[in-house]
């Protein structure tokens, strides 16, 4: 793999990781998040081009707003970094190869860019707001449906009887949510989106990544009982699930 497709992907990924900072930021607060312009939280000054560029911007204004000189948070750093070596690490691991462009395998790598990112999204504001963000999840699941679709009448692949079952259980899932009060809702989100996950990657990958992440919520949970540092199942099963992918990826293309 050529190394300049290597640094891309790194470049790609940090700009994709200063989006999902301004997704997980503004989609708790229902703004829009393609249009309106980006802005600083604190003096709300509209940002310039220059503010914007990914790692670099924040080193070269040293972590603060060029404008009200109000430190930006280190997070949005270690977003962009994080979100970076993640699609770096996926492309390797997919193989990505732009010599011998095969059009299905490029659409599958955007599609896999989408979900990746989609949980990165859902994985920040459950960090923040202990809440699996239903609007991204059902944006995700639209996604899913355009995928099937495309398989259908570009590959001709039929319609498995199992995906149509999952979108019906998530149907009811839906319904179910009309009874429940705010509290209770949680882990109805939370199926929901282990539905979204093994219309992706299959019913193995999802449920390795359930076990995975059981196992860490009671260690991690019990570990930080007396402090309030309670960490949330949407956040976790997030990116148990990416780092599971990238490692399929990388088990089925370079070690089997
Ligand atoms: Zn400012």
């Amino acid at each position: 793999m050529l190394i300049y497709i290597i640094f891309l992907s790194f470049i790609i990924g940090s700009l994709l990781g200063s989006f999902c900072t301004l997704a997980i930021h503004r989609i708790p607060l229902k703004q829009d998040i393609l249009y309106k312009h980006s802005y600083c939280p604190n003096c709300n000054h509209k940002l310039n081009f220059i503010d914007l560029i990914p790692i670099f911007s924040y080193i070269f204004l040293r972590g603060k707003c060029r404008y009200c000189k109000k430190k930006i948070k280190i997070k949005y750093l270690v977003i962009e970094v994080l979100f970076g070596i993640c699609f770096m690490l996926f492309s390797v691991a997919y193989k990505l190869d732009i010599i011998n462009v095969n059009i299905h395998n490029i659409i599958f790598y955007f599609y896999s860019i989408i979900y990746i990112t989609i949980l990165f999204i859902i994985a920040g504001i459950d960090k923040e707001k202990k809440d699996i963000n239903l609007r991204v999840v059902f944006f995700g699941f639209i996604c899913e449906l355009i995928y099937i679709i495309y398989l259908c009448i570009y590959k001709n692949t039929i319609i498995y009887l199992y995906e149509i079952l999952y979108f019906i259980l998530s149907f009811i899932m839906i319904i179910i949510l009309f009874g429940l009060d705010k509290k209770d809702s949680y882990i109805i989100h939370f199926i929901l989106l282990f539905i979204f996950s093994i219309l992706y990657c299959g019913v193995s990958v999802s449920c390795i990544s359930l076990i995975c992440t059981y196992i860490i919520y009671f260690i991690y949970n019990k570990l930080n009982k007396k402090n309030s540092k309670q960490v949330s199942l949407g956040f976790l099963f997030s990116i148990i699930n990416i780092i599971l992918i990238i490692c399929y990826y990388f088990l089925i293309n370079f070690i089997i």
